[in-house]
């Protein structure tokens, strides 16, 4: 790395050190002709997919609309914003380890549908009733079925069918 100072291309790395939680290295070096010294931060290029949206149109994918899309179906359970974070961050990681170039919008919501599924049944199917916008009363009904089916799980009852159709 050339010396800001003269230029030279023989600096040496005197201290190295995590910062900003680990995701940043702090690095003091020193220039070996002049000996001045100076600090570089080094920090890993985090390429995220492009979104495909059903309607075939690309746009970069957005953490804040993921995160706010989870806590609206979140919106006033018994669910820890440590949680919430670490679900957004293993979506993000996941979407990530796939080295796609591209992802379907549809995936990303999948993903969402599966990590809420774990954290709360209600939010689940809070958010599946407007994702997937259930085909019909019946369709609603089963997966309600299906999730006060699973043992342990606290059946979603405050739940009105009215509101599946959020979308239309
Ligand atoms: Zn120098």
């Amino acid at each position: 790395m050339h010396c800001p100072f003269c230029g030279a291309n023989d600096t040496r790395v005197t201290d190295s050190r995590l910062v900003a939680d680990g995701d940043q290295v702090r690095r003091r070096r020193q220039c070996a002709s002049c000996h001045e010294r100076f600090t570089t931060y080094e920090t890993a290029e985090l390429i995220m997919p492009r979104v495909v949206k059903s309607d075939g149109s690309r746009e970069t994918f957005n953490e804040s609309k993921l995160r706010a899309g989870m806590l609206r179906a979140l919106e006033k359970r018994p669910v820890s914003a440590e949680a919430i974070e670490a679900a957004v961050e293993r979506i993000r990681q996941s979407l990530r380890a796939r080295g796609d170039r591209e992802v379907n919008a549809r995936d990303i919501g999948e993903a969402v549908m599966k990590a809420l599924s774990s954290l709360d049944q209600v939010a689940y199917i809070r958010f599946a009733s407007v994702y997937r916008k259930f085909q019909d009363l019946d369709e609603f009904r089963a997966e309600i079925d299906r999730l006060s089916q699973e043992p342990g799980d606290v059946a979603p009852s405050p739940l009105d069918p009215q509101h599946r159709g959020e979308g239309r």
